[in-house]
């Protein structure tokens, strides 16, 4: 297996060799792939394949229009040894709205959920051992393949898995970060910002680049319409604790994270929390005691402080993450790694016999 580093130089490395205290948010040929077809209207039963690497038409609507959705998951190894999933049904249906959104045919929800189980049974030795802090980040793909040039959708498509053991997407776990409110927008009002595709990304590269070039962790967007309420935090959601309330902003460009679903139900149900999905407008920062970033990559990410022109919304601390993100932290991640009860239906156990 090769790794590939961000400095482009390449080392072979296997489950055996691998360093997983060691690894930052990069990539691995871990050597087994899910792949399936979508022709004549129908899609072929999927398998595992080992090439990295997909020949696909120069003419591919993926290629040229962005007709492609992605989902990110990721696999957890428990104390005893077994292998988690956390609400894998929930990617399979969000995947399934940004499919009909571009207009592709959707990868049904069942048989989404069975191969992730698949893929990740597949590449069971590449989950990183419990206690590194690292797991098996799982990134499912739908493209639009095929011979087109007009702009129409494609008569084939790709639907892909493949999975690579990563670190903290922040090297600083929870450590605070500073951010910095964007100029531009990430979506349209209208547009595609609620579905988990590449075209948003591609979009957010160069507003990212400016924030990052200033020394900030990453841009916040505000919403496109107004430009006076925040919405996301570079590629994650944000939240904001005020009084004893978990906030987090409610728009139709905002990508519906997991993450933040399931922090809404444990602030509410097991923190005993308010929350609430509205707006949070600019000037509002100045009432919150913490705020933060969540994902799956992400997981949560404290926010130090937010600069907006010549203003900066300090929170918590710059050095420690709050009481409640710490809280929260604690109660996501002792789901996500069987140390903590989950609710009812949240953890699938991956068969590995
Ligand atoms: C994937 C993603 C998130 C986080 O969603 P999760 O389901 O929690 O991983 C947030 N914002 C954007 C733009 C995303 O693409």
């Amino acid at each position: 297996m090769i790794l590939y580093r961000k400095d482009d130089t390449m080392t072979q490395v296997t489950p055996e060799t691998i360093k997983w205290d060691d690894l930052d948010f990069g990539y691995i040929d871990t050597g087994k792939k899910y792949r399936a077809y979508y022709k004549d209207g129908k899609w072929s039963k999927g398998q595992i394949e080992t090439n990295k690497d997909i020949t696909i038409s120069e003419a591919s609507t993926a290629l040229h229009y962005g007709q492609q959705a992605f989902e990110g998951l990721k696999a957890y190894k428990t104390k005893t040894g077994d292998i988690q999933l956390f609400r894998p049904e929930l990617n399979a249906r969000r995947m399934i709205d940004s499919a009909n959104k571009l207009l592709m045919p959707a990868y049904p929800e069942e048989d989404f959920v069975e191969a992730i189980h698949e893929v990740v049974k597949a590449n069971a030795a590449w989950v990183p051992p419990y206690g590194s802090g690292a797991t098996l980040y799982i990134r499912p793909l739908l493209i639009g393949i095929g011979d087109i040039v007009g702009v129409q959708p494609a008569k084939e498509y790709l639907f892909s898995i493949f999975v690579t053991p990563v670190g903290l997407y922040f090297k600083g776990g929870l450590k605070p970060s500073k951010f910095v409110v964007s100029d531009y927008d990430r979506a349209a009002p209208l547009g595609t910002g609620a579905n988990k595709v590449g075209g948003n990304y591609a979009s957010s590269y160069q507003p990212g680049k400016l924030a990052k070039d200033q020394g900030y962790s990453d841009a916040i967007y505000l919403d496109p319409t107004t430009h006076t309420k925040i919405e996301e935090v570079g590629s994650a959601n944000f939240y904001g604790i005020k009084n004893n309330t978990f906030i987090t902003p409610k728009s139709p460009s905002i990508l519906p994270s997991i993450t933040k679903r399931s922090l809404l139900w444990l602030a509410e149900n097991r923190l005993g929390m308010a929350v609430e999905e509205g707006d949070i407008y600019l000037d509002d920062l100045k009432h919150f005691s913490e705020a933060g970033a969540m994902g799956t990559a992400a997981v949560i990410s404290p926010i130090a402080s937010i600069t907006h022109q010549d203003r900066e919304y300090k929170f918590h601390s710059e050095t420690e993450p709050g009481p409640v993100t710490k809280k929260l932290y604690d109660e996501l991640t002792g789901i996500q790694f069987g140390t903590v009860e989950a609710p009812e239906g949240w953890i699938q156990v991956v068969k590995v016999d």
